[in-house]
C-alpha cells in the first residue's frame, strides 16, 4: 500500500471515531438510534453515485419508519446520518432491513439499530447475515477470506448505482 492511501485510511478511521462519539452523545437523549452509512468499496467514498444512493435511502427510512433526522454529515469516510426512531428497537431493526433488501441500491448501505447503545444484529430478528455483493457466499466469508479485491467490489457497487435516478 503507498504512502497516500495509508494516510486517507488512517483519516478515515478518525472520521469514522468522530461519528462514533456523535453518537453516543445522540443516545443519551433517544428512543432507539438508526445510523446510516453507505457501504463503498475503496475510495473516494464521495461523489454524485454515492450521494443519490445516500439520499435515497434517507427518503426510504423517512417514508418507512417514524423517525426524526438527527443529524447529518459527509466527509472522507463518506455520507453518513443519524435518526432518532419513534418505535421500538426491534420494529426499527426489521423495517431497516427491509429497506436493505429491497431495492438493489441496498446493498450499499448499512443501516444500524441501538438503544442505549447496544446494537442489535439480523441474527437476533431471525435474519441471516448479509449476502457478498458479487457471489452468493455470506459476506463475512468473503471478507476473512479476501475472496475480491477491492476494485471488484467498487466495480459492482459502480454497477448497481449506473441505471439509479431520484424518483
Ligand atoms: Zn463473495
Amino acid at each position: 500500500m503507498n504512502r497516500d492511501l495509508l494516510i486517507v485510511g488512517k483519516k478515515i478511521l478518525v472520521a469514522k471515531e468522530k461519528r462514533y462519539l456523535k453518537r453516543l452523545n445522540f443516545s443519551e437523549n433517544s428512543n432507539c438510534i438508526i445510523e446510516l452509512s453507505l457501504n463503498v468499496p475503496g475510495i473516494p467514498k464521495v461523489g454524485p453515485m454515492w450521494k443519490l444512493v445516500f439520499r435515497l435511502c434517507v427518503k426510504a427510512i423517512e417514508e418507512n419508519i417514524p423517525s426524526q433526522l438527527l443529524f447529518s454529515d459527509v466527509n472522507i469516510a463518506g455520507y453518513y446520518a443519524v435518526f432518532n426512531s419513534y418505535i421500538s428497537l426491534t420494529e426499527t431493526k426489521i423495517r431497516s432491513c427491509l429497506i436493505e433488501e429491497e431495492a438493489e441500491w441496498g446493498r450499499l448501505v448499512d443501516i444500524d439499530c441501538f438503544k442505549d447503545n447496544k446494537k442489535i444484529s439480523r441474527k437476533d430478528i431471525g435474519l441471516k447475515e448479509r449476502k457478498c455483493m458479487i457471489c452468493s457466499n455470506p459476506n463475512s466469508v468473503c471478507i476473512g477470506k479476501h475472496l475480491h479485491s477491492v476494485e471488484e467490489l467498487r466495480k459492482k457497487a459502480e454497477v448497481i448505482c449506473k441505471n439509479l435516478k431520484w424518483r
